[in-house]
């Protein structure tokens, strides 16, 4: 007989992994199907960190999903001893009127969090690996820091496992549809499989499921570049964002085994098939899109040593949709994390297990409805 699953996970990268995981702990029967066998790099999750920041300088609607989720990156470190989290604090560099800056000091104010402000001479005398220009300043966030993002994954993956999740990874969904007594039938090309709801995190690919979405698939690069001790953890370094005056915003980690990770969010290419995701190095600007930073702010990394290319699940206004499938039951779906959703992606796993048991979820989730975009 044909085993029905009490939820099935479509897509198990960031929030499909953690999904997989919190039902489990749930006690529900689950099966996690991925096209890949993920941690992989054909998603958005490879290139080994992610920042996490808890005073939003986007929207402070954020903030309370944040600090949830911090508490189970948290929780899961010191359930797995797995070291996924690293509280490095993070630096935020902006010029200092910035909306960027001005939303993380009334984020910090609304929620009581911890910051310190440093202008440009404090900041320079306190972080000598950065030159800020006099008109800007910095906002370190210590408490935040950076997650280890394949590393995070795998381990929701073996924790769900040893719970007892069903695994079908290497296999495509090709199409989700309720069924008889509102029961989800998921078709793959290694057959189909029922479940009482389902899920679809399958990130930047969701036009296969679902065609009408508004999402545009980004191609996105990050580069390791060479750098000296004193830009590494052990030499306190934090992670860091920093905006330049033409409002430009780059990123960056405490360098590790000598090289040091910087990408820029605005930008790249826009993709409509996987096989115009070209690897890093096969367009130009691929290698330079960071120079204004080392022109301007970080003035003293060395040379580029490697580079991946990943890609962004853009929505029209970059703030994530999170909502139950139109027109059907039991199927709920996350998408259009624009870039900045992996922090996010243990307490989406949480709601979306809440949301397919019909439990009343603590957060506001009416700015992440699709119907914001008709
Ligand atoms: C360069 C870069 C830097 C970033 N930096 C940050 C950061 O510093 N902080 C931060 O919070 N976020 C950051 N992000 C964003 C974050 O990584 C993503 O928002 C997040 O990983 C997306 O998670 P997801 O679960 O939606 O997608 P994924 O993790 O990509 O998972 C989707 C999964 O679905 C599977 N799949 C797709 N189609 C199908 C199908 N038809 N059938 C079966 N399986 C399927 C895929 O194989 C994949 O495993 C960054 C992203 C990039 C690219």
């Amino acid at each position: 007989m044909t085993k029905i699953y009490d939820l099935i996970v479509i897509g198990t990268g960031s929030v499909g992994s953690s999904t997989g995981y919190y039902a489990a702990k749930r006690g529900l029967s689950v099966l996690e199907i991925d096209a890949g066998t993920p941690p992989h790099s054909e998603g958005s999750h490879h290139g080994e960190t992610r920042i996490i920041r808890h005073a939003h300088g986007e929207r402070s609607s954020y903030v309370p999903l944040v600090l949830r989720a911090q508490e189970l990156w948290h929780d899961l470190k010191s359930e797995t001893d797995v070291d996924l989290f690293h509280e490095t604090g993070v630096l935020n560099i902006a010029p200092k009127q910035s909306d960027f800056l001005g939303n993380i000091i009334s984020s910090a104010q609304k929620y009581d969090l911890p910051i310190n402000i440093y202008d440009a001479v404090s900041a320079n005398k306190k972080w000598p690996q950065f030159t800020l220009p006099e008109h800007f300043k910095a906002i370190l966030e210590k408490n935040s820091g950076y997650l280890k993002s394949e590393l995070a994954i795998d381990t929701y993956i073996k924790e769900a496992k040893r719970l007892g999740v069903d695994e079908q990874f290497n296999t495509k969904v090709i199409s989700v549809n309720n069924i008889d007594n509102d029961l989800v039938s998921v078709v793959t090309n290694a057959g189909t499989f029922i479940g009482k709801s389902a899920v679809i995190t399958v990130g930047t690919w969701v036009k296969d499921l679902i065609p009408n979405i508004p999402i545009q698939p980004v191609r996105k690069v990050v580069s390791w570049f060479e750098a000296p001790e004193h830009f590494s953890e052990n030499a306190h370094f934090p992670a860091f964002t920093i905006q330049l005056d033409d409002k430009v915003q780059y990123y960056g980690f405490p360098a590790n085994n000598g090289l040091i990770k910087i990408g820029r969010h605005q930008g790249g290419q826009k993709i409509k098939t996987r096989e115009e995701r070209l690897s890093f190095g096969a367009l130009t600007e691929d290698k330079i899109e960071i120079l204004p930073l080392f022109d301007n702010i970080l003035t003293t990394v060395g040379e580029l040593n490697h580079g991946v290319a990943c890609t962004y699940d853009l929505s029209p206004d970059e703030d994530f949709i999170i909502d139950d499938l139109p027109g059907k039951r039991n199927i709920q779906f996350v998408t259009g994390l624009s870039g900045h959703g992996f922090k996010f992606a243990s307490v989406l796993g949480e709601i979306l297990v809440a949301k397919s048991l019909k439990e009343t979820i603590d957060f506001d989730l009416s700015p992440f409805l699709l119907s914001r975009f008709q």
